[in-house]
């Protein structure tokens, strides 16, 4: 594939920043590639993978590049655009892969200079991993990246933006601020509540010990473990900043468990059967849109239940 951007500089070199160095180096998309992360010792393992040219300020990143994505968690946009925005070329593009948009949009904009474009994104990709050494090529194959073009976003640039998600492997969709945010408070936000709470149930339960807990985990516990051992400072920052979605589904989902819990007390199998039927039936909806496997317990072998 041709070279979509002479230069782009990553700022933050963590999982997501570290997938797309990789990505972009397989198909061929960016002639240089620059970096900074906050910490020595990040910039030092990202040196070491040779994941990037990495400077010693994010200033020196950005320096004449053409697009710019900003890849540090959503409560640190704010600086490291305000920092940023003196030392950007006249024409370059900012971008982010935060996982909230209207959030970062009101962090972010503020910084951006005139003859600068914003173009935030959303890559829908990710896992219980940070930081440079897990990220790896192929994370966003197939995978869905949102992109939330600005009411005054410049077109030509959208489409280079999307073109580099889809060289890096994804399937690009394009979608307002608000709606992106209530999208993902459903599918990833409050699913990871969820896992954290049932995780902090388990680990509070005095009458379980630590080691039945770990013993017994492939009946189900295991695949909440995963979701909650996510990132703390990431997570954080989605919850403080996409508060009114989150709240929103958060509510809805308590009074359909308040539904759920009267239809035990009252021995109502017919709803739990429907309710379960309906279930299933989105698992289904998944496997054939692509987006996870067949396989019975996700191809680990066979899982323990009950
Ligand atoms: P990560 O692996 O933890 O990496 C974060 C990077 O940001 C690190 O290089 C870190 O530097 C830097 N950083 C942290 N706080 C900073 C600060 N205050 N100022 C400057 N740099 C700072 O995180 P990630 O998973 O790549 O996530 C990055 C972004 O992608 C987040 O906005 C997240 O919402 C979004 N995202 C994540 C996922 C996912 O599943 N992980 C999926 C889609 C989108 P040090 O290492 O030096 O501390």
């Amino acid at each position: 594939m041709a070279v979509l951007y002479d230069r782009v500089a990553l700022i933050g070199l963590g999982l997501i920043a570290g997938s797309m160095a990789l990505a972009m180096k397989r198909a061929g998309l960016a002639g240089v590639i620059s970096g900074y992360a906050r910490s020595a010792e990040t910039r030092a393992i990202a040196r070491e993978l040779d994941l990037c040219e990495v400077h010693e300020t994010a200033t020196d990143a950005v320096r004449d590049a053409d697009l710019v994505v900003l890849c540090v968690p959503v409560g640190a946009m704010d600086s490291v655009m305000a920092e940023i925005g003196p030392a950007l070329k006249p024409g370059a593009v900012v971008s982010d892969v935060g996982s909230v948009k209207q959030a970062v949009i009101d962090a972010v904009a503020p910084h951006v200079p005139q003859n600068v474009h914003f173009i935030p994104a959303h890559p829908l990709a990710g896992t219980e991993h940070s930081g440079p050494r897990s990220g790896f090529a192929e994370l966003f194959d197939n995978r869905w990246c949102v992109v939330v073009p600005m009411p005054d976003s410049d077109r030509a640039e959208v489409d280079r933006l999307i073109r580099l998600w889809q060289g890096m492997g994804s399937n690009v969709d394009e979608m307002d601020p608000a709606h992106h945010d209530l999208v993902l408070a459903v599918t990833s936000h409050t699913p990871h509540l969820i896992a954290y709470t049932m995780v902090g149930v388990a680990d509070d339960l005095s009458r379980v010990t630590d080691s039945e807990v770990i013993k017994y985990s492939a009946a189900g516990f295991r695949d909440f473990t995963r979701i909650a051992a996510s990132d703390p400072t990431m997570w954080r920052d989605v919850f403080l900043t996409n508060k009114d979605a989150t709240l929103e589904i958060l509510g809805r989902f308590t009074e359909e468990l308040f539904a759920l819990q009267r239809a035990i007390r009252t021995g109502d199998g017919d709803h739990l059967h429907a309710y379960f039927t309906r279930t299933r039936a989105i698992r289904r909806g998944i496997i054939e849109a692509g987006q996870d496997t067949d396989a019975p317990n996700f191809g680990r072998g066979p899982a323990a239940k009950g």
